[in-house]
């Protein structure tokens, strides 16, 4: 996984991520249904209401999620789907080695929780014991990159850092070496520095996990204190040192290439000769690494130094466990839990064959793919949404030639960066992955576990030092999800988003314009904002606007701030306007330029009313059925506070009352409450 890049999609992806899921007897919803409006509400009072009431009034949250949304329901369809094939009979007596086989029996070691109590923690032995053997602070790196192997590597709980390839920010043709802060196991350093009642009690039940796992792993009960409080004291200090999310959005300031021998000398106490000799870099790989946060691995320096070794120990310990968690036995894995319930809301956690779907589709994601898309993706849907993506791209180009904003040397600039911009990966890659290299023994599913993230982690490493493979998808065909890479420049759509209700292949242009088509609208507005315009049309960490317009976008976003700031979500937490912005300032750009391709189509033809609306009513009443969305208020809130997307309920009544077309279109009149004056709406494309 790419290190940098994994921030840059978790931004940039138009979801926010949520937590796949079970099958439902019941069969998807047609384009609009009538049963989903709210007809008690007027549209101008309360938009998301009058389109999504009905529904909300029908759902409830299942215990196993921490919200029910579009997303989750694609998901819970999706995953339904990738049971059907995970369980296929066919697959458990394919060819000894087959992809095939591979993926049957992942998923059967994982469903087999007799041989997962009965295995204990023996697959984690040696790790536990390398760790235990911890005997010099030069061992350190070689522990550690141990863990990144075959752990989480390039995610925030990978132990101590992330490391991982990255396409160079310079020279985005080369694939380099990547290193960012991590190491926590809550999600972001606000969780460990902020002193409210409820952080407070997150912290206590995160302290709460460790100590009951410690004790399964054979601490004494004040053993098991002592360990948790070093923990959990070797987490706060790796937070103190980290940015927040906000400040990991600027690409300039995360962007520190340096020689082997220059990180060396960052990190004196951190033996790198050791950690990437292990990790299988040669020379070529360790030319130019990118070390995107340098304060951080300061501190982390500071702890290889000076941190006791006893404490080392406890937090690799800790680490080493919660990376294979879903392959231990259960009172491990409901140890874990406790810790999920807390962060999310969860009421229970998920069926065990839900996880096992889950987990054989990211453990063999594009394995799983083929099988998925062979079955579920049709020809004629990848034609229409192509045939539509161009009409939106075409929309954005009219858009660039006048925006008010932009001067001529911008506006040349946007539009030599907008002539190279991808829309190719659509549904799924024409090349496959290959799983040829990653063995699964059907019986050991922790070994499994390891197998595959040690798969993931060579696969990567073997990236760095060559040129980029441009073939790569981000997300696998089955996922639930579209984002646009900016080193890329290309904007990336999986089957799995290509379904009701934000695609249709039989409804009507509205409806997948308002749907699917101002998300992918949303998705290119990204390459020219304020993180995407960083970047040219070669992918390169290079400005294609200058300051004096740069200002005058940024003057457009303070409307867009401002909105935001006097926002109260449903949990009594005002939004965060600077966190916020970028999303909410693609939203408005998506629903303007879907809603202009809508109208080439139309090319001026009035089609009559269906299920009485119009179809530039249809076309609103399509993007509020995309968010539609029932959040636990524990889910709401670490949204409010970390997640670059505002909740559902604005990402409809806050962008639409910006909207022109949606004023007209539901005739808002002076008064009520989705109307804005026409000087005071924001209106950046
Ligand atoms: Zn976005």
């Amino acid at each position: 996984m790419n290190v940098p890049s994994w921030l840059t999609r978790a931004l940039m992806s138009v979801a926010l991520a949520s937590t796949p899921a079970l099958p439902s007897g019941a069969a998807p919803a047609g384009a609009l249904p009538a049963s989903n409006f709210d007809h008690d509400v007027a549209p101008s009072a309360d938009f998301y209401r009058f389109a999504v009431g009905g529904w909300l009034a029908k759902n409830t949250i299942p215990p196993d999620r921490s919200s029910w949304s579009t997303f989750d329901e694609l998901e819970q369809r999706n995953e339904r789907r990738v049971r059907a094939i995970v369980t296929s009979h066919a697959l458990l007596t394919a060819a000894s080695g087959s992809q095939e086989r591979k993926i049957g029996g992942f998923y059967a070691s994982c469903m087999d929780t007799v041989a997962i109590e009965r295995a204990g923690i023996g697959a984690l032995r040696p790790a536990l014991k390398r760790i235990d053997a911890l005997r010099s602070r030069a061992q350190l790196a070689g522990i550690i990159e141990h863990g990144d192997a075959t752990g989480s590597a390039g995610q925030e709980q990978a132990p101590a850092l992330a490391f991982g390839s990255e396409q160079d920010p310079r020279d985005a043709t080369r694939v380099i070496a990547g290193l960012s802060q991590a190491g926590l196991t809550l999600p972001t350093r606000d969780y460990y520095t902020a002193n409210d009642a409820r952080s407070k009690a997150i912290r206590a039940v995160l302290g709460t996990a460790m100590r009951r796992i410690f004790t399964l792993l054979g601490d004494t009960p004040s053993g098991a204190t002592e360990e948790t409080n070093d923990t959990l004291a070797f987490e706060q200090t790796l937070a103190l040192a980290s940015k927040t999310p906000d400040a990991l959005r600027d690409p300039f300031a995360n962007y520190h290439p340096m020689s082997l021998a220059a990180l060396q000398r960052l990190t004196p106490n951190f033996d790198w000769h050791t950690y990437f000799a292990q990790a299988g870099l040669g020379a070529a790989g360790t030319a130019k690494i990118d070390v995107g946060q340098p304060a951080f691995f300061t501190a982390l320096d500071r702890l290889a130094a000076g941190a006791p070794l006893a404490q080392w120990k406890s937090y690799l310990r800790w680490h080493a466990v919660v990376a294979g968690t879903e392959g231990l036995p259960k009172a491990y894995r409901d140890a874990r839990f406790g810790l999920a319930r807390a962060l999310y809301g969860y009421a229970a956690p998920p069926p065990r064959a839900r996880t096992c779907t889950n987990f054989t589709g990211n453990a063999l994601g594009f394995a799983v793919g083929k099988l998925y898309v062979a079955r579920y993706f049709s020809a004629a849907a990848r034609a229409r949404a192509r045939a539509e993506i161009a009409l939106i791209k075409a929309s954005l180009r009219s858009d660039i030639g006048h925006i008010a904003w932009m001067g001529p040397q911008t506006r040349a600039a946007a539009l030599a960066k907008l002539a190279k911009l991808s829309t190719a990966k659509v549904g799924y890659p024409d090349r496959w992955r290959s799983y040829a290299a990653l063995s699964v023994s059907r019986s050991n599913f922790l070994g499994d576990v390891l197998n595959a993230q040690g798969f993931e982690f060579a696969r990567d490493v073997a990236k760095i030092g060559k040129p980029l493979d441009r073939s790569e998808w981000g997300l696998t065909p089955q996922t639930v999800n579209a984002y646009y890479d900016p080193s890329m420049n290309e904007v990336v759509i999986p089957a799995g988003i290509l379904e009701t209700p934000f695609f249709d292949e039989h409804a009507d242009d509205a409806v997948n314009f308002g749907g699917i088509g101002a998300v992918i609208g949303h998705e290119m507005t990204h390459g020219f904002d304020d993180e995407g315009s960083d970047y040219d049309g070669n992918g390169n960490l290079h400005r294609i606007v200058t300051p004096r317009d740069a200002a005058r976008f940024h003057a457009r976003v303070a409307c867009v701030i401002n909105q935001l700031d006097a926002y109260t979500s449903s949990v009594a937490l005002r939004l965060n306007g600077k966190l916020d912005a970028g999303e909410a300032t693609a939203d408005i750009g998506g629903t303007t330029l879907a809603y202009r391709a809508l109208e080439t189509s139309l090319a001026g033809k009035h089609p009559g009313t269906i299920g009485g609306f119009s179809p530039q009513q249809r076309y609103f009443l399509s993007w509020a059925q995309v968010w539609r969305t029932k959040q636990r208020p524990q889910a709401e809130r670490a949204q409010v506070l970390g997640d670059p997307h505002p909740p559902a309920r604005y990402r409809v009544n806050g962008t639409l009352s910006d909207e022109d077309n949606f004023v007209r279109a539901f005739n808002v009149k002076p008064g009520s409450a989705m109307w804005k004056p026409p000087g005071s709406r924001c209106q950046i494309w």
